[in-house]
């Protein structure tokens, strides 16, 4: 079959499968991407959950063999609510960033990716095909820009002209040699809103992240957050939307194409004080479908632990107390024993005390010393 007829027939079904963008590039090497990647890697910006040999991320051709094209794909997701939470006094809520909303986008993108398979094996049998959503080993970001998906905006996001930054990416490797579209031009300028938007001072000039600072990155991370940023993690459980909601580019973008993207409002913006005492059953129950929850309860809970102490919530102080007495992971116990001490009051003070004289894990102990500190 013809090339380009293959490609005009492969942007209408991906229309009619529910693909809201669909861009093409070659196979070459991401040399410019490779750069970036060494220099992050030298300056300890990286997260740790990317794949951790450059050469693989930046080259096809270790993962197909004799790549021809990559075909990228972005679907729109909502940046509302179309519910609103009915809020009733004293009740405190965390919030999921939107990429956690609705069904875990991993499963929608694979499906879409695998539908383009079959379609493309129905045309080409003999053709070769490698998709992957996120945690493949290219970056989705580095193929949808070279593909004219968006440009990559400073806040290190996907920029698109139709949907602003709210898209999920996946991509597929082909053997087919399809012809590349042309990339977009940066419309950036000298804008500069979501670098001064962002909590923790992690976007860097230049379109660079500092993982380490970013609070998107540390609500996924297991151990004891930084005390630079337990507060201003605020009420955030699961990633951070400051540097898209802030971005000019993504005003009145809110788009509710797919059905499965629709939040929940008992998972997306959930309340506190139960997550503290999820089984990890009923965290699997509750939680299960959303990306939010790919590192487990543990991290939720932790970030649930500091929502509770930014809100300055006095009724979660007998079930912190609970969790000072009998959490196993110190990560969790030595958060705890600092929210309790941001609470305050004479209840969570005298716990404190009391964790003081049996507490044998130091990082617990430096945790329970700041609560102890706290001038409330
Ligand atoms: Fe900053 Fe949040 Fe954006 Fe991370 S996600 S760079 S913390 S604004
Ligand atoms: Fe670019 Fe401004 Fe959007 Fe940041 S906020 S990504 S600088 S347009």
């Amino acid at each position: 079959m013809e090339i380009n007829k293959l490609k005009e027939e492969l942007i209408a079904y991906s229309k009619e499968i529910g693909i809201d963008k669909i861009g093409f590039t070659s196979a070459d090497p991401f040399t410019e991407l490779k750069n970036r990647l060494t220099k992050q890697q030298e300056l300890g910006y990286q997260s740790g959950f990317e794949e951790p040999d450059i050469e693989k991320r930046v080259n096809p051709s270790n993962l197909l063999e004799e790549p021809r094209s990559i075909i990228s794909i972005a679907l729109a997701y909502p940046s509302k609510m179309n519910e609103r939470v009915e809020s009733k006094k004293g009740e405190r809520r965390g919030i999921f960033s939107r990429a956690s909303w609705g069904l875990d986008y991993h499963h929608i993108l694979k499906d879409r990716l695998q539908k383009l398979e079959e379609f493309i094996l129905s045309k080409v049998p003999e053709a070769r095909l490698k998709s992957m959503v996120d945690t493949g080993e290219l970056s989705d970001r580095a193929v949808a820009e070279r593909a004219g998906i968006g440009w990559s905006g400073k806040n290190c996001a996907i920029i698109t002209p139709e949907f602003g930054s709210y898209v999920y990416l996946g991509e597929m490797i082909t053997s087919i040699p399809f012809v590349p579209d042309t990339p977009i031009e940066d419309q950036c300028g000298t804008c500069t809103k979501c670098l001064e938007a962002c909590p923790t001072g992690a976007l860097i000039q230049g379109g660079q992240i500092n993982a380490q600072r970013c609070i998107s990155f540390l609500t996924q991370t297991k151990g004891i957050i930084p005390d630079e940023f337990r507060e201003k993690i605020g009420n955030r459980i699961y990633g951070c939307d400051s540097c898209q909601t802030a971005c000019p580019h993504n005003k009145g973008k809110n788009f509710h194409f797919h059905k499965e993207m629709e939040p929940d409002l008992e998972i997306a913006k959930p309340l506190l004080r139960p997550i503290l005492k999820l089984s990890n059953r009923e965290f699997k129950n509750q939680f299960g479908s959303v990306a939010g929850s790919w590192r487990g309860k543990k991290p939720i809970q932790r970030n649930a632990i500091i929502a509770l102490a930014h809100f300055k919530d006095e009724t979660a102080v007998p079930d912190l107390i609970t969790i000072l007495e009998n959490e196993p992971s110190a990560a969790i116990k030595g958060t705890t024993a600092w929210a309790l001490g941001k609470i305050g009051g004479e209840t969570a003070n005298a716990a404190l005390k009391k964790a003081k004289e049996q507490e044998t894990d130091i990082e617990v102990q430096i945790e329970i010393e700041k609560g102890l500190s706290f001038k409330n």
